[in-house]
């Protein structure tokens, strides 16, 4: 029903592609981080408050159609849907139904809910194609919530001794999530230009997040005890000297584990994910009732190897070409399993 071709996961019955990674006429968006979303494509079907960012990140002149969660669209006997994903604003998965078989393709998903994104829902299937960028016993994730906690106290406590606070996290997805729940007593945060133009987009959708732009002519004032959110992009770039004095803090499940943290030689890591951790993974494909599961991007090898172990389910390894966009921060330095 479902087949993996070289362009990406396609889905003969209504002739599409979901996620695909080279140009074809029909693509069908789970989100829009930019190893989903690529340029090229004939058409582009998303979810609403994806379409933005899509014509941000891909240009005005593209063709975007749009369809609501839960609501189910018919071509040629096929049907597909969205579903809420959890995993930043407008993520979703795919529903796709023929003859009687029913798919999910997640994208990228989480449990966790982040109090910004439409949280995650179970949806039954017969088969089910997983990311397992976290499918190792070691990550444990905490709530959203008591992170965020953590870093509005790490803010203040800095800003108490006369400190900025940097905040690195992507652009799409965690910084939205610490300015939506960053406490207002901090003061309105600067942003970067990626984090800023990235909210102007967002804008357009009608979600709005605090924060100014920090550019050259911000006055220095602004520039004491503040709080300041920037993409991995700057780390060890001279843009982050005009910053001095600060603290500056890593937000990226992989700081759940202490090798990476003190290999970025940052000061602080927040292990606040859009992905879930290896619990969330289990309950959530546990859930669908998939006897076939499909297993990318992460740890896909040890993971499909201890769902077919564990639950008797038939899982395989699937190579794709999605990476963990937002979670690259510290990949290429962390392999626990090494
Ligand atoms: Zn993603
Ligand atoms: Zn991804």
């Amino acid at each position: 029903m479902v087949l993996f071709k070289e362009e990406g996961i396609y889905f003969p019955a209504a002739d599409l592609y979901i996620d695909p990674w080279k140009p074809v006429q029909r693509a069908v968006i789970t989100h829009g981080h930019s190893d989903h979303a690529r340029p090229g494509m004939g058409s582009y079907l998303c979810h609403p408050l994806t379409k933005e960012i899509l014509r941000y990140r891909l240009g005005p002149d593209i063709q975007v159609q749009t369809l609501d969660y839960n609501v189910p669209l018919v071509i040629n006997g096929a049907t597909i849907s969205f579903h809420p994903a959890g995993h930043i604003i407008g993520s979703a998965q795919v529903r796709l139904e023929y003859k009687g078989e029913v798919w999910v393709i997640t994208g990228d998903y989480k449990l966790n809910n982040d109090l910004v994104s439409t949280p995650y829902e179970p949806v039954q299937c017969h088969s089910f194609l997983t990311e397992s960028t976290f499918g190792l016993p070691v990550y444990q994730f905490q709530p959203c919530a008591t992170i965020y906690e953590e870093i509005n106290h790490w803010c203040a406590a800095n800003a108490r001794q006369g400190l900025n606070s940097v905040l690195i996290g992507y652009a799409l997805g965690k910084s939205q999530n610490i300015l939506a729940n960053l406490d207002p007593e901090l003061g309105v945060p600067l942003l970067h230009g990626a984090v800023f133009n990235m909210n102007e987009a967002l804008a357009g959708s009608g979600i709005c997040f605090p924060g100014e732009w920090l550019t050259p002519e911000t006055p220095k004032e602004r520039l004491k005890n503040a709080v300041i959110i920037a993409p991995q992009s700057v780390l060890g770039s001279p843009w982050l000297r005009k910053l001095q004095p600060y603290r500056i803090a890593v937000c990226s499940g992989w700081m759940a584990l202490r090798g990476p943290r003190r290999r970025l030689s940052v000061d602080k890591g927040f292990a606040l994910s859009d992905h879930c951790d290896f619990e969330q993974l289990n309950t959530a494909i546990k859930a669908t009732g998939a006897e076939n599961v499909y297993v990318t991007h992460g740890y896909q090898a040890v993971y499909s190897k201890w769902l077919c172990e564990a639950y008797g389910l038939r899982a395989v390894e699937l190579k794709t070409q999605f990476d963990s966009i937002e979670e690259t921060l510290a990949a290429d330095s962390t392999n626990p399993t090494a």
